[in-house]
């Protein structure tokens, strides 16, 4: 037989491999295996079989990494649709399917094919290298790697490796997250015991005690309760009395015991409505997708968990997907208070081993409920019945490298090849979505007011050409520092919201002007004045801030100029020296668990005011917040992107949606340099239907998504003519595709379609990207516009089947929907 393998590499095709007769079994999609490739071995998935091969003289599978297939055929179709859409390869994308991935961990050994002492050039080696080569028959590249070998040492066993004096074997290791065994003592004689033992305090009968009260227990209980057991154990294994097992034991991320269980609230009318329109699809069983529009506060988690409740009462499991930042141990609680352990948690904070386990309790079956982050989209649950995508237009749901899938419309292909209800859930839906109602593909569901009546905030937008400021900081109004002392003095909370870390964004010479640049990309170097350091937030680069300026090389003072949340921070210490501050950003998130030990602070108002970046806008419920304070409300609208307002009327309408949750009003002070923007004036009036109205208007008119689609082709070289050419390459290459299809239809009248498909798509650039250099590449970019996706792949389909020549540093990346264009 022959088995078609995919690997986790950049390639949109598979390899064919033939089928050895001494594997332990036949072959079947979705196995995972090791195959050679290259010089190397590889993990692979298998995702065909066949009889007969294109090419001959094919390699073997070397191993079988598991009987059991690791993909079921429908985590293969769903890999599949999304590697083919985004235009990833599906190895790469059953890739980040698995925790830990495809990664395989192998041990090499090496064996000289006669005596080690014959090898040429042995005492050329350094003394470590030589003692291990000459001591021992075979050595691991692990024993060889410990030596420190130089140059010279392996260039020399490169030598008799080509040379075959040297042969490499390869043994697998297996994945690398595994699963964790416990040894476990069962007891089996139990009423012989009393009468055998005679000496009271011996180890047996201690171990005895304790098995009689509990038939089984995990050695490390023994271990922790009598000195040293291991050899009473074990006599008494031998004796027939006890037996050892292995029982399987999963690493939790989340820390202590499961919260009491707690009763499902009465859905008040509006939500009831909503739940019920949900309940029938959910019997029904076909596919259909709803947008539930709700603003902040309205109980739209609580739908989810009424909803999630109908599927279970229907057998049918549930996939909750919710932003990375919006996972937090509040919302997480409120499922497991309901469900208790069948909810499964799936983000990036776990490490591999927590959320290999986590994902094994899906697939086993003991998990049917999944929250998580976007990559949770692939959890293997089966029998699925409901998939619920909270924030829908949140912009992390983009997967920022390849594949560069997006999360929410990755769940819907996977809700269709369901029969599953998607329910999308925003107080600020994307415009795609709310798109997609007005065509008909979705259903609208809407939750008008919050619960129990409590009011929207108010919210008001002060100009800063106009109000007066605050002495101290030009960036802040009178205003906003009077509304937060009036908290102060009546004990609420107030968040300050500032899309920006650092101290201040740009650090410029005083003699000759100019600004300090990232040495690696084309991006001005932030301050961070607790480090006294300037910093790039593209890469990792990081300096002292130095006085000689980088550019003419003066000593000088420099200037800081802008602002940052550690700014901020500062201004509010100095504003209020009495007040209890939190500053919620990347620079203050330090371990594991830090989101949720400030959100644990906020709770229990050890904390006056908080000021954060995006961190601070949603995923939480503080009902002591009652004025929300936005400093530089149009950073956002100032990034050269089409989604730009979007972005900043979906922000603010977030964070003023903390304000006020509890019985107490809130208030929303938006400080702005463009109060007549319709982000701003829309989100002031919490109109999200003005806004769509306006935004798609504007869209159709600037002819983007969605009434468009976009694919943006970035070229990259660390050298900036190779960056050019590369993209005028590829540019050239689509033109000729484009224009030879269209000449083809006058000949060909078949190939209509063909022509058609070609004709439509737009190709912008190339042109040097807005972000003209990262970490040291240069990047030149070109855009191809069209009707719908289908034409745009049709087009990448035929002008990548080759794909271009590049050198080994270079990059050509594919971003199908691209979130930004920068
Ligand atoms: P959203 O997800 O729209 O922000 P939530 O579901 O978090 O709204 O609801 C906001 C608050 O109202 C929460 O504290 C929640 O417990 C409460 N709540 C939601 N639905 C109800 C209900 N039907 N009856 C009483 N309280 C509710
Ligand atoms: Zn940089």
């Amino acid at each position: 037989m022959i088995v078609e393998v995919v690997l986790n590499l950049p390639l949109r095709k598979s390899f064919d491999y033939s089928w050895p007769d001494n594997l332990a079994r036949a072959p079947e999609a979705g196995l995972q295996v090791l195959v050679p490739f290259g010089a190397q071995k590889k993990g692979g998935v298998v995702v065909g079989v066949k009889e007969k091969s294109d090419f001959s003289r094919l390699k073997s599978v070397e191993t079988l990494v598991d009987e059991e297939p690791l993909f079921s055929g429908e985590m293969l179709e769903l890999t599949k649709w999304t590697s083919e859409y985004y235009f990833s390869g599906w190895g790469e994308t059953l890739n980040s399917a698995i925790p830990g991935g495809l990664a395989l961990r192998l041990r090499t050994t090496y064996t000289p094919s006669s005596s080690s002492s014959s090898l040429p050039r042995l005492d050329a080696l350094s003394e470590a290298p030589l003692s291990l080569v000459s001591s021992q028959e075979t050595w691991t590249q692990q024993e060889w790697l410990k030596c420190s070998p130089d140059q010279r040492d392996h260039q020399i066993l490169r030598g008799w490796l080509a040379n075959d004096e040297v042969h490499t074997s390869h043994i697998l290791l297996g994945q690398k997250a595994k699963p964790k065994m416990e040894r476990w003592v069962r007891l089996l004689k139990a009423d012989e015991i009393k009468n055998t033992e005679k000496r009271r305090k011996s180890k047996r009968k201690q171990i005895f005690d304790i098995l009689v009260e509990n038939p089984t227990v995990c050695w490390s209980d023994i271990q922790n309760r009598v000195n040293a057991p291991s050899q009473a154990l074990k006599k008494l294994k031998d004796e027939g009395y006890i037996d050892f097992f292995e029982k399987r034991i999963y690493r939790r991320f989340i820390e202590g015991e499961l919260p009491q269980i707690e009763a499902f609230q009465d859905l008040n009318s509006q939500q009831k409505i909503t739940f019920e329109v949900l309940k029938d699809s959910l019997e029904k069983g076909v596919y259909r997708t709803f947008l539930l529009e709700g603003v902040t506060g309205s109980g739209k988690t609580e739908v989810y968990l009424h909803a999630v409740l109908a599927a279970r009462k229907l057998d049918k499991s549930s996939l909750v997907l919710v932003p990375e930042i919006s996972l937090t141990p509040q919302l997480v609680n409120r499922f497991r208070s309901r469900f208790g352990d069948l909810v499964a948690v799936l983000h990036s904070g776990m490490d591999d081993g927590e959320r290999f386990d986590e994902w094994s309790r899906v697939r086993s079956g003991i998990a049917t409920i999944v929250i998580g982050a976007r990559s949770a989209v692939f959890s293997p649950l089966k029998n699925l019945g409901l998939i619920v995508i909270d924030e829908e237009h949140d912009p992390s749901y983009k997967q920022g490298e390849s594949p560069r899938y997006h999360g929410r419309d990755a769940a819907i292909y996977r809700g269709f090849a369901a029969d599953a209800t998607v329910l999308l859930g925003s107080a600020t839906p994307s415009l795609e979505s709310t798109n997609n109602v007005k065509n008909g593909k979705y259903d609208l569901l809407r939750l008008t007011s919050r619960i129990h009546e409590v009011q929207l905030p108010k919210v008001k937008l002060l100009d800063m050409k106009t109000v007066a400021s605050q002495k101290g900081s030009p960036y802040f109004s009178s205003e906003l520092v009077e509304a937060l002392r009036l908290r102060l003095l009546k004990k609420e909370q107030s968040i300050v919201f500032l899309n920006r870390r650092g101290f201040a964004p740009l650090v410029r010479c005083s003699k000759c002007e100019s600004t300090y640049t990232c040495p690696n990309c084309s991006l001005s170097l932030v301050y961070h004045q607790g480090a006294n350091q300037v910093r790039c937030h593209q890469c990792d680069f990081v300096n002292p801030l130095h006085n000689r300026c980088p550019e003419c090389g003066i000593e000088n003072n420099p200037r800081i100029i802008g602002t940052g949340t550690e700014q901020v921070e500062e201004n509010l210490k100095m504003f209020f020296p009495e007040a209890r501050i939190l500053r919620m950003d990347r620079d203050t998130l330090h371990g594991k668990h830090a989101l949720s030990k400030m959100h644990e602070r906020i709770r229990k108002h050890e904390v006056d005011i908080v000021i954060g970046t995006q961190l601070v806008t949603k995923g939480h419920d503080f009902p002591e917040v009652t004025l929300v304070g936005v400093i530089m409300s149009d950073l956002s609208l100032n990034i050269p992107d089409f989604r730009a307002s979007e972005r900043t009327f979906q922000l603010l309408t977030q964070v003023a949606g903390r304000a006020g949750r509890g019985h107490k009003p809130g208030e929303v002070l938006i400080q702005t340099h463009n109060p007549r923007h319709h982000s701003l004036l829309c989100a002031k009036e919490h109109d999200t239907t003005q806004f769509m109205e306006l935004e798609l208007e504007r869209r159709l008119n600037l002819r983007m998504p969605p009434f468009y689609s976009l694919t943006l082709i970035v070229c990259s070289s660390p050298h900036e003519e190779r960056a050019e050419k590369m993209a005028q390459e590829i540019h050239d290459r689509l033109r000729t595709y484009i224009s030879n299809t269209v000449q083809a239809v006058v000949r060909e009248s078949d190939e209509k379609y063909e022509a058609e498909t070609a004709d439509a798509v737009k190709v912008i650039g190339p042109i040097e990207a807005p972000m003209k250099k990262i970490r040291n590449r240069f990047r030149w970019q070109i855009l191809l516009k069209a009707d719908n996706v289908r034409q745009l792949l049709h087009l990448l389909k035929h002008v990548f089947e080759s794909p271009p020549s590049i050198k080994r540093d270079e990059l050509v990346q594919i971003d199908v929907d691209p979130h930004h264009l920068l």
